[in-house]
Parts: C-alpha cells; structure tokens; sequence
C-alpha cells in the first residue's frame, strides 16, 4: 500500500473512535501547543536509553528530575534522585521494590514485606505488590471523604516497607491528610523503635499543589521528614502527552546501588533505575518546553483557571437539582452522582449522553461504598462554555429518560 493510501485508510478507520476532546474522565493531557508539537516530533526518533549518543538530552532530563525535586522540597535537591517512567505506574512499581530492597537489606527482618494502603488507592499499587510479593494491608474507606487515619496507622508493623498516601484519588480526587499520617507515624516509630516511612503518590495533585501555595497546605511533600519518595504523572497535569511520569527519592541512599544497572551495548555507558529500556525522548523534551513556556507562573495560572472552571462546572451541576456532588474541588476532579434514585441507571444515563459526543465514566466506589459516580476532569482543555454546553446535554438526556 501506498504511504498515502495507508495513511487515508488508517484516518478513516480511526474516525470512530471518541473525540479526545469529549473524553471527560481521563486525566491525561490531550492537547499542546504548535512549538510543543515541532519539538515532539523532532526528537521522536531519539532513545533516552542512549546517554552517550544523546548528552544533551541527558542533561535536560537531570535538569528537570532536580527541577521537581526542588519543586517538591527535597532538603537537599543535589542528594534527591528521580527519573523519568512512562508513567505514574512505572514510578510506582520502582519506588515499591526500592522500599522492598531497603527491607531486603536490614538485618533484623523476619517474615514478608507488606505495604499499607488505603482503598481508594490506584490499583497499580495492588498490581506491583502481586507482581513483586508484597502483602497489601488495605484499609477500607467508608465514606469518599473520611480518611481512616487510625486504621492506616493500626495496620503498619516493622516490616511495613512504606505507607501508601495518594494525593488524590483517582475516583474522587480527594487528598489523603499526608501531614497528619506523617505525625502519627512519627510517634508509632518513636515508641516502637520502627522506621517506617511514605510514599506520596501524587500522579494527579503533584503537578497541582506545588503551583498554588494556599491549597498545596496542610504540607504533603519532602517538608514532610517521613516523605522519602513521590511520583508524579507528567502526561497528567504536567501537561504533556500521555507516556510521561517522574519519580523522585528524598535522597540517594533510599535506592538500594543494587537496583540501579549499567548497561554498555552502545558507544558508551549508559546508567538507569527505571524499568523499560527504549523510550522516545520527545515526552521529557516536551517536559522540558512546558517548564521554560509555563514557567512556575504559567503553570500557577493554568491550574488556577482549571480550579476555577471545576467550581464554575460543580455550580452549574449542582443548580440543575439532579446530581449532588462527592468532591471537595481541592483539584479539578468533579465527582457526582444522581440526587435521587430514578428508574434508569448510572450506565444508562452515560449511554445516552454518548450520543452527544461525551464521554463520561461512570463506576463503582472502592469497596464498603454503595455508590456508583460519574467524573469529569477539568483539563485545560475544559473551558466554561464547553462545560456549560456539557451540563445542558446532561439535563436534556436526564430528562429525556425520565
Ligand atoms: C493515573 C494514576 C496512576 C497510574 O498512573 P499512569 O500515569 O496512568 O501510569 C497511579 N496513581 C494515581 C493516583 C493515578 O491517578
């Protein structure tokens, strides 16, 4: 086939797929801008994996690894140490076996590693911890916003390799009380003799909290002394396509010299922890062009009207007297459900709405919470009047199965 002809055959294949734009659950970034776009396509062909062939490249993607770690307060941002995944789950399955190597290490241990969680976290944590042969101690949530401190804080023993705080959820984008769990363990370790700290996952709220200084307190990062590692989704709201995540560490000695491999099949060296070998390069450079356009302020400002419109959406939702809302905006996630029980289901509804172009999720709450809800993420791509638009098709369909 002609480059031309495959080129129309795949277009017109692709043309029933959902318009990105309407996909209202998803989280990830579907649009940049032109420059963003040249410089992606520029450097696809590039593979991060070679450090030697591509110096420069490496030295942006240090660069920006030291750029969040300071973003996050790392104490000292020249001892932190992070990199680059293909995303939030990548990061997350590394921090969970550095956490399992500093365990594998310590003299006194006897018995199996376990990892608490609470059970709004994602599953990949419970993924990896089955992949990696860590028990999961999962605490249930009984209500979306009650965070169950107590009972996090009655599951951790000494072979506890971290405490799991997810900011936020990605059902609801609630944010766990990192600072409060912080304190708590602090005075379990203490009368215990333990040394148990937390990872922070915050592949929603890490590229939010740091760019607004009144919602990013109470503190939930490296200020936090048990805070020892984070990771963040790039391709979330660090707003670049999907295929980006960052981890970072408090320091270096967190990760085991065991876990980070050197491999010489090229012209040079090239050394890394995370899990995949070959990547494009093109996502960290968009990283990178989002940082110098944005800046701090730009980003500032991106999330604020983000912000802004999830409060205008969750107004104009609420007024229609329908649904009732299961967030507190803390992040631009509006999670909601039917004010009253009706003859048709949640599912029902989102069919219908479907055929207005909207795509939007609805499903079950973790375990011990009867409720089915529907989200919609306010992206940057979520202006008021799109949202207007979107709150006046859900009435009508309402409506129109009443
Ligand atoms: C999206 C998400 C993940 C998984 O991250 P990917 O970037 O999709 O790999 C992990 N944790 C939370 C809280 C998330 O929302």
């Amino acid at each position: 086939m002609a480059a031309a002809d495959a080129y129309q055959k795949i277009s017109q294949e692709l043309e029933s797929d959902g318009d990105p734009c309407c996909d209202l659950g998803s989280y990830t970034a579907i649009k940049m801008l032109p420059e963003a776009n040249k410089i992606v396509a520029e450097n696809m062909g590039k593979n991060l994996i070679n450090q030697h062939e591509y110096p420069q490249t490496t030295v942006i993607h240090n660069k920006l690894v030291e750029e969040i770690a300071e973003l996050l307060h790392a104490p000292n941002y020249s001892d932190a140490l992070g990199c680059s995944t293909s995303g939030s789950s990548e990061a997350v399955a590394i921090a969970m076996l550095a956490h399992k190597w500093l365990w594998l290490d310590r003299k006194d241990r006897k018995g199996s590693p376990n990892i608490v969680i609470c059970s709004n976290a994602h599953l990949c944590w419970r993924k990896f911890a089955l992949y990696f042969r860590i028990d999961v101690r999962e605490v249930a949530l009984t209500e979306p916003g009650l965070y169950p401190l107590q009972q996090m804080i009655d599951q951790v023993d000494n072979n506890t390799i971290c405490v799991v705080a997810v900011l936020g959820s990605t059902y609801t984008g609630f944010c766990d009380p990192v600072a409060a769990l912080n304190d708590a363990l602090l005075l379990l370790n203490k009368s215990r003799g333990w040394n148990v700290g937390i990872h922070v996952d915050g592949a929603i709220g890490g590229f939010v909290l740091p760019f607004l200084p009144e919602a990013s307190l109470p503190a939930w990062d490296f200020t936090l002394p048990l805070v020892r590692s984070i990771n963040l989704s790039g391709h979330k709201f660090g707003l670049v396509y999907p295929g980006l995540g960052w981890l970072v560490f408090r320091n270096k000695a967190l990760l085991s010299a065991q876990l980070s491999l050197t491999s010489s099949y090229l012209s040079g060296d090239s050394q890394s922890f995370a899990i995949t070998f070959s990547r494009s390069a093109s996502l960290v450079i968009a990283q990178y062009f989002n940082f110098l356009h944005y800046g701090r302020n730009g980003y500032r400002r991106v999330m604020e009207r983000c912000l802004l419109n999830a409060n205008y959406f969750a107004e104009k939702l609420v007024k229609t007297d329908l649904f009732e809302l299961v967030c507190d905006l803390r992040l631009p996630v509006v999670t909601f459900r039917f004010k009253r029980s009706s003859d048709f289901s949640e599912a029902e509804f989102t069919k219908q709405l479907r055929v207005k172009g909207w795509m939007l999720p609805c499903y079950q709450m973790p375990v011990n919470i009867p409720q089915i809800v529907m989200r919609v993420v306010v992206r940057e791509d979520m202006v008021q009047a799109k949202l207007l638009r979107l709150v006046n098709d859900m009435k009508e369909t309402y409506q129109a199965l009443l």
